[in-house]
């Protein structure tokens, strides 16, 4: 017998096979009286398969995911999907509205979950979220970016040490992919508790966005419906370089000064290549802030202004030596570089 497909209840709204819906899923009203909701588009496949939740803009700062997901609603083959799609671009409203990563709480809402119907007000988010998508959700994209000032390298973050996530975050084909230990309170590790595979994406910026984190996210979620049988696999997929990650550690300001020469997000380093020149306005005071070790810069800090121990430079290192012929373009071919390097300050 043939599986047939079922429809999907959420906020009490039934979407039935074929069909696809808005919904405004209910949260707490601002003291406006005014209403205040998580906008849930759901796309219900005729045929059966997996269902997949992608959610973006959990900390309501950062954007690339909200623009990401704007992109794959306009894919026309979604009314061919197989399973269920289920899009939040914007987890946390307040924050978003507010132009602030965190809730009115000062609560961070990726440190609130499970959360609990009667709990703080970030809870009571998490919990909504876990209870009507998650909890029916087979699979899960949870879309990021760098915080303020600060830009990362497109990269995946998971628990790669479970095979079916790593899977995913080959599929997904991110330059970088890191193993990640979870954290606490994180929507990855109430998700991953529920064993229900999830990646975590990080590219570009807060309160900017950048064409390539924003391509490399759009194709990676493409490419993971491909690869979870969502949609018909790619006739040609090109194979690109992965630098698979086993550390990274940050590289600090030694003093606090005018950051000059640094070097762009993308570049593999050697031990002792130069990184940044910290200096005083009359540059009189010049110091060099050298790699420690060898790897791939995959974050750095885009203000040019830093205290010392401000965290400015992140490494991603890998337990081989990187090959020689390593470089980001292989990584990135097709995509337009220009589109990704953010100016050098
Ligand atoms: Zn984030």
């Amino acid at each position: 017998m043939v599986n047939s497909q079922k429809s999907i209840t959420i906020g009490g709204v039934q979407i039935s096979p074929g069909q696809r819906q808005t919904i405004d899923l209910p949260v707490a009203k601002l003291y406006t009286h005014t209403e205040m909701t998580m906008p849930i588009h759901v796309v219900c496949g005729k045929r059966p398969g997996p269902t997949l939740f992608v959610s973006s803009a959990i900390h309501g700062d950062e954007l690339n995911g909200v623009e990401i997901i704007r992109r794959l609603l306009k894919r026309k083959d979604l009314s061919r999907i197989h399973g269920i799609l289920i899009l939040i671009p914007i987890v946390n409203s307040f924050g978003f509205i507010h132009r602030d990563r965190y809730l009115p709480d000062r609560r961070d809402l990726n440190r609130s979950f499970p959360g609990s119907e009667r709990g703080s007000l970030a809870g009571r988010i998490a919990d909504l979220l876990l209870t009507e998508v998650i909890s029916q959700s087979t699979h899960g994209i949870d879309l990021h970016t760098g915080s303020n000032h600060r830009f990362n390298l497109p990269q995946i973050r998971g628990f790669l040490d479970d095979e079916e996530t790593a899977s995913l975050a080959e599929a997904f084909g991110a330059p970088v992919m890191i193993n990640s230990r979870l954290r606490d309170g994180s929507l990855r590790e109430a998700v991953a508790e529920k064993n229900i595979p999830i990646l975590l994406y990080e590219g570009g910026e807060a309160f900017r966005f950048n064409e390539f984190a924003i391509k490399v996210g759009y194709l990676g979620v493409v490419k993971v419906m491909r690869g979870i049988g969502m949609l018909p696999p790619q006739k040609t997929s090109k194979v690109r370089n992965v630098f698979r990650a086993t550390a990274s550690r940050w590289v600090r300001s030694p003093v606090s000064g005018i950051l000059s020469n640094v070097v762009n997000v993308g570049k593999s380093v050697k031990k002792g290549d130069c990184l940044a020149v910290v200096s005083d306005p009359f540059g009189e005071n010049e110091e060099v802030i050298r790699s420690t070790f060898e790897g791939l810069v995959i974050a750095r800090s885009e203000l040019p202004l830093a205290y010392e121990g401000d965290a400015l430079f992140h490494i991603a290192t890998m337990d081989v030596d990187l090959p020689d012929d390593f470089n980001l373009e292989s990584l990135v071919s097709g995509l337009n570089e220009d589109d990704f390097f953010p100016k050098t300050v």
